[in-house]
Order: C-alpha cells, then structure tokens, then sequence
C-alpha cells in the first residue's frame, strides 16, 4: 500500500514523505520561482490557460507560473540519494532569478546536513536542478556537499562546458574538484531499489530516478514532466526545452509508464510533490495527492 504522511507538514518547507515499500521520499522546498508564461509556453494563447488556472488554484498568476522548486531526499535501508540541489544562492545563480534557494537548511531540519550526502543525482544542468551545489564562502565559493559524488549525465556535463558563464561556477566547479561523476549512464543502479533513467529533450542528458521497493513504485521525472498543463497537452512546445520534439515524446511516454505500471508519478514543479494522472474527456490530468 502507499502511504503519504503530512507528519513533516509543521517542519519549515518539508511538505509531504512518501513511503515506497522500504525506501521513504521526503519532498523538499527549496524556492519558488515566478515564471513568465510568455517565455515557458510560447505557442499558448491567453485562453487557453483558463481551465488550467480554474483546475489548479494558486498556480497560475495573470502572467507567471508560478513553479516550486523541490529536491527530494531518497531513504533506503543502506543509503541516502539527494535527487537535485535546488537553485542555491550563489551570487551569479540567484541574481538571475533574484531568489535564494532554501534547500540546505531543510536537510539540516532533517537531519541529514549537506556535509553528510554522499550521493547527489542531479536531473539536469539548470540552475534551479543544479545551481545549489556550489555555496558562497567568504570572496570565493565551496561545495555545498563535499562529500557527495555528485552524479550528472555527460551531455548535460558537455552542454555546461558550452554554456560557461554560470554553470562555471556551479557544476564546472564540483567537477573540478574531483566531485562529479558523468559516466553516471542510462540503467545505472545505485543500491538494490534506486537505478536512474536517460530520459532526454528537456536537456540532452536529462535524468529521471525510478524507486521500485517491495511491489511498490515512484519515478522522480523533474522536468521531463514540468507543469500540469503538459500532462495534459504534452504536445505544447515548453520553453526551456532544447528539443522539443524529443521531450514530447519523453513526456508522453514517461506518463504512458507511470500508469501502466501504477508508478507514484514524483515531478519537480507540480503543484503537489506526489501524485498521479487521470483521465478525463479523453486528455490526461495531473492528480496530486494532497
Ligand atoms: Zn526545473
């Protein structure tokens, strides 16, 4: 049976835990971040946003979107994965969107501090998935998890190395401290329950996180599966996608899997951190558990 538990609801911006079999996932709120519809859904009209800000409350503004940024601790009974690293608060990082991430003082509240993760899985190079492994120190700047092997697929290592400026400070950064691993591939296990998925088009080398635990299934998508509004229009061109074409594709058959293996579906951006897809009028919709 899957369980989730409001008991972290009174604890800062931890908002719900997620208990898959043996492995517990507790989503984390690092920031939100008020994007501007016009940028992310470029080929959307005005009207077509209205159901959605009828179905979902709150998630849309006249103009933004208004996206929570979360990173998700991964319990199993032999480790603990950190599935992204929030936007952080780099000077460089946060002046582009004018936030500061919240992500390592909620895993201190949970008793899991940034100096303890041994394992980071970032899904992608963007700075809300990626911008939060680097921290200001004094003039300069450190790993915020100095003892993570921070694990980031090589076509996003690549793409970073193209796009410099900001990612040179971040991801460029762990990697020239010894601290990345982009050999992490599709398939790759990382203990008995947790394996990671190449799932493209957002990025080249976006990556999804399958859970699968006692019977029990949870797919951490981040943005191969950013908004409610893409579940049910996969086929909306979405902004910050690179290949559009590839990441319909992904989108679609990421949720194709979540229903027929009765996956919880476990994105970045939604509206709820745990949730699912149902059908209505023919279109699919997200569903979040709440
Ligand atoms: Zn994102």
């Amino acid at each position: 049976m899957l369980r989730v538990s409001p008991k972290h609801a009174e604890f800062g911006t931890v908002e719900r835990a997620l208990k898959i079999g043996d492995v517990e996932i507790l989503a984390l709120r690092d920031c939100v971040l008020p994007l501007r519809l016009d940028f992310q859904f470029p080929e959307a009209h005005a009207d077509d946003f209205a159901p959605f800000r009828e179905r979902y409350p709150g998630m849309l503004s006249e103009d933004r979107w208004l996206a929570p940024v979360r990173a998700f601790l991964i319990r199993t009974p032999r480790e603990t994965v950190l599935f992204d690293s929030g936007l952080g608060a780099l000077g460089s990082v946060a002046s582009v969107f004018n936030v500061r991430g919240s992500l390592p003082d909620e895993l201190r509240r949970e008793g899991s501090p940034p100096e303890a993760i041994e394992t980071v899985v970032l899904s992608h190079l963007h700075l809300d998935h990626a911008g939060g492994v680097m921290r200001a120190r004094g003039a300069g700047a450190e790993p915020t998890f100095p003892r993570a092997r921070h694990l980031l697929h090589p076509a996003d290592l690549e793409l970073a190395r193209q796009w410099g400026k900001q990612y040179s400070e971040t991801v460029l950064e762990v990697e020239a401290r010894g601290l990345l691993d982009a050999a992490a591939a599709d398939g790759l296990q990382l203990g008995r329950a947790l394996s990671l998925l190449h799932t493209p088009g957002h990025t080249p080398g976006s990556m999804s996180v399958l859970v699968l635990s006692r019977g029990e299934g949870a797919l951490l998508s981040a943005d191969a599966i950013p908004n409610p509004m893409l579940a049910t229009e996969p086929q909306w061109r979405f902004g910050s996608d690179s290949d559009p074409a590839q990441a319909s594709a992904t989108r679609i058959a990421l949720m194709d899997r979540i229903e027929s293996e009765g996956l919880v579906s476990v994105p970045t951006h939604m509206p709820e951190p745990f949730g699912g897809f149902v059908r209505v009028g023919g279109k699919r919709y997200w569903r979040g558990r709440t």
